[in-house]
């Protein structure tokens, strides 16, 4: 089932929490609505899973308008971060609630609940746990069972709201992995926020980066990732480094490098060059320009090394391969040659 959202906004009093965002998710594609805290994302998730009316736009399920379908009738399943299991029941009637509350009509017969029920605890791994209540479970396994009972209504759009937040890394990395081997078998839609960069890098198809109720950019993670549409894009995912530029006729000299801005335009202008730490090369025969050696950590196989500029306030900051790093045997208070391998120019004013 396809998703598609058509100009939505979203207001509380006079504060537009989603303003005018059209995204369309394709079947079966697993999709992250990525971005700080207070970007809308959970908004845009409530609207889409009826449970928020916008003030504005459509959302079509398959093409169709859903706006007047009951939440019901959507049949979306929901994970949210705190979704409590009701504690009063157990494991099994948790995973059976969706189904016993189906109208007389609809609702199946016992045996096939117990057998739905039962093969969905499988799916999820945990089915010697049927008779266990919630409080009996660590956080890992009670998320497995939100997911368990949002599937039993076979949901054709599976929304997820920070699902993992509240659990421990390793756990998270390993919900991740068995969510996305979930999804890519059931073969269902599925949406998820998330403000974790790492989380939507490795699981999505695709990414959808939100600031400020708006849409930044949508893209597969190597997409958003290697060419960020926007200062912003470019800052929060992953590090990266800004240096203030003059722009002059479209191109800018970075450390005895020239690059060229996207939209040219002649004339002299400031602007900023975003440059990813290992982007930058150090202890380079070409390089023009000379930083010093501030800082160095070599924890893992890759090694941050902190630069200071002459005339630059902030220090930049590059990242090498730790054999690189003992082939250069850097040294606080080095001078070191500096080569910018790449970067990208946004004139002043560009969101920057
Ligand atoms: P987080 O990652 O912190 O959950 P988010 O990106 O999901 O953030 P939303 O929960 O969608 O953000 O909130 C977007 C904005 O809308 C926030 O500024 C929030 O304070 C505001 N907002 C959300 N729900 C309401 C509400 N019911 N009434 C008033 N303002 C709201």
């Amino acid at each position: 089932m396809t998703i598609e959202i058509r100009n939505i906004e979203k207001r509380f009093g006079k504060f537009a929490a989603v303003n005018d965002v059209s995204l369309k998710v394709e079947r079966g594609e697993l999709v992250a609505l990525l971005g700080p805290s207070g970007s809308g994302k959970t908004t845009l998730l409530r609207v889409i899973a009826g449970l928020e009316f916008p003030d504005a736009g459509q959302v079509l399920f398959d093409g169709e308008d859903a706006g007047d379908r009951d939440v019901a009738r959507r049949r979306v399943g929901f994970v949210f971060q705190h979704y409590a299991l009701f504690r009063h029941m157990t494991v099994f009637e948790n995973v059976a609630f969706g189904l016993r509350v189906m109208s007389r009509a609809k609702r199946p017969p016992e045996n096939v609940i117990a057998e739905k029920v039962t093969s969905l605890l499988r799916l999820v791994q945990l089915e010697p746990m049927a008779a266990r209540y919630p409080s009996q479970l660590s956080g890992g396994q009670r998320q497995r069972i939100a997911l368990a009972r949002a599937l039993a209504i076979e949901p054709r759009v599976l929304l997820l709201d920070e699902p993992f937040g509240a659990l421990d890394a390793k756990v998270r990395k390993e919900l991740r992995r068995w969510l996305r081997g979930l999804h890519d078998e059931m073969g269902f839609t599925s949406l998820f926020v998330t403000h974790d960069q790492e989380e939507a890098l490795e699981l999505a198809d695709r990414v959808v980066v939100m600031n400020q109720g708006k849409i930044e950019q949508i893209g597969t993670p190597q997409e958003v990732y290697d060419t960020p549409a926007t200062p912003f894009v470019y800052e929060f995912l992953g590090n990266v480094n800004r240096v203030a530029c003059t722009i002059v006729n479209g191109r800018v000299n970075l450390w005895g490098s020239d690059f060229a801005v996207e939209v040219a335009e002649s004339g002299q202008r400031e602007g900023f060059a975003y440059l990813r730490p290992h982007d930058i090369e150090l202890g380079g025969e070409g390089a023009r320009a000379h930083a010093q050696v501030r800082h160095v950590s070599s924890t893992g196989p890759i090694a941050r090394v902190e630069l200071a500029f002459d005339g630059l306030a902030t220090p930049i900051e590059a990242e090498l391969s730790r054999q690189r790093l003992e082939q250069l045997a850097l040294r606080p208070g080095q001078q070191v040659p500096v080569l910018a391998r790449s970067a990208r120019i946004f004139a002043a004013g560009a969101g920057v």
